[in-house]
């Protein structure tokens, strides 16, 4: 099954895929946390060292790590960015595999072990063989998983310092088969923000709510007013998430009326203009909600990872190299867009670039306590960004 799925994978590649899955098992036994990753940078750095790639620049965007390829060939002045990402999660990871963290309470539980070895691969192929016309600048980023590491490396210049044209990058699918791609022009990802209410009032003895105000009502009913918000002010054609995750009050007694209720949660948007009207009601729907009740509520909405948008032209570039890698039938080109987030957005939003789904058969969900990265992935994965090298500047 997997010889007949490799088929496609180029010979030097398929050679590599030991090695590459040595490198990602390393790095998935030694998970560290957003931009903190000492071990992570020293392992990506020193095999970039090894393949003589024409330049390493550390420290861009704090622990980033920027890394130029010059092609055979450079009459073309192009330059083709690739990215991917090196951070793991604050989770503990249940495992019974060789390579489980060595860190308790971290765990690469996003696949970034995989996302990091996979363009570590097509780094040592494109350095070896060099079959394209301009430069590929690889950019491994710290902090996908909250802290903006994408944003720093922008505001680091690594498109202007690179001079970066076009930008690429992928991430794994659980239970989409090995040797699959999936892909949509446009919106791909939803933006993902957070928000906080705070809801006070005038606590008092359980027996007497007559003499307070009830801030735990007032509460409850700003968390059902807020799905009102996607389920009637939302044109039904849109896509919103407003998800309540946590509701505590400043008591534990049974016989007391709290001060104080705090609601936690999260919301989702693949529409900027939906984003506004959502925000807008919120504000409006909490204030009021809490009047009410006599209580008074302060709103805290914090803008997270904003939407993944993919450029049209982009898209059919990623689409072609991996019809090239899988074949026709293994890439899905128009799939529904997904409402988790990703900070790639933050580079898509200063050139036109395209990311892509990349199969990792049956696995946990990402984030899972259970999720590891299919290393049969790898060669399909290195495969994608060396077509995208050689398709975009040919020689
Ligand atoms: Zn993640
Ligand atoms: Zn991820």
């Amino acid at each position: 099954m997997i010889e007949e799925l490799l088929m496609p994978i180029r010979n030097r590649l398929a050679e590599l895929h030991p090695e590459i899955s040595e490198w990602r098992k390393e790095l998935h036994s030694n998970p560290e946390l957003r931009f903190e990753l000492p071990k992570t940078t020293a392992k990506v750095t020193s095999l970039l060292r090894e393949f003589g790639v024409d330049a390493i620049h550390e420290n861009v965007g704090i622990s980033g790590i920027v890394a130029v390829i010059k092609g055979r060939e450079t009459s073309s002045k192009k330059v083709i960015g690739f990215r991917a990402d090196m951070d793991a999660l604050p989770i503990n990871e249940i495992a019974n595999h060789d390579h489980i963290s060595r860190e308790r309470g971290k765990m690469h539980a996003c696949g970034h072990d995989g996302h990091t070895s996979i363009l570590l691969g097509a780094a040592k192929y494109l350095a070896e063989t060099r079959n394209f016309n301009g430069t590929v600048v690889l950019a491994f980023q710290p902090a996908e998983e909250g802290g903006g590491g994408a944003r720093a490396m922008v505001e680091d210049g690594l498109m202007d310092r690179w001079e970066i044209d076009e930008i690429y990058g992928l991430h794994n699918m659980p239970n989409l088969p090995i040797g699959n791609f999936a892909i949509r022009q446009g919106p791909l990802l939803a933006a993902s923000d957070f928000f906080e209410i705070n809801v006070r009032g005038q606590g008092g003895h359980a027996a007497m709510p007559h003499l307070a105000t009830d801030t735990t009502l007032a509460g409850a009913a700003i968390i059902i007013a807020l799905q009102q918000i996607t389920s009637r002010e939302v044109p039904a054609l849109e896509s919103a998430v407003i998800s309540v995750t946590g509701f505590q009050t400043d008591t534990m007694a049974h016989n007391v009326i709290p001060n104080s209720a705090r609601i936690t949660g999260t919301a989702r948007f693949l529409n900027n203009e939906i984003q506004k009207l959502v925000v807008k009601r919120m504000k409006d729907v909490i204030e009021g909600s809490a009047n009410v009740y006599g209580c008074h509520a302060e709103f805290q909405y914090v803008y997270g990872v904003d939407v993944t948008e993919n450029e049209m032209l982009c898209t059919d570039h990623a689409i072609k190299a991996a019809i090239s890698v899988a074949g026709q039938e293994r890439v899905a080109t128009n799939i529904e867009p997904i409402m988790g987030g990703e900070d790639f957005s933050d580079m898509l939003k200063t050139r036109p670039g395209a990311f892509i789904f990349l199969g990792n058969g049956a696995s946990a969900m990402l984030h899972h306590p259970e999720y590891d990265f299919n290393d049969d992935a790898i060669p399909i994965g290195s495969s994608w960004f060396v077509e995208l090298a050689e398709q975009r500047m040919p020689i």
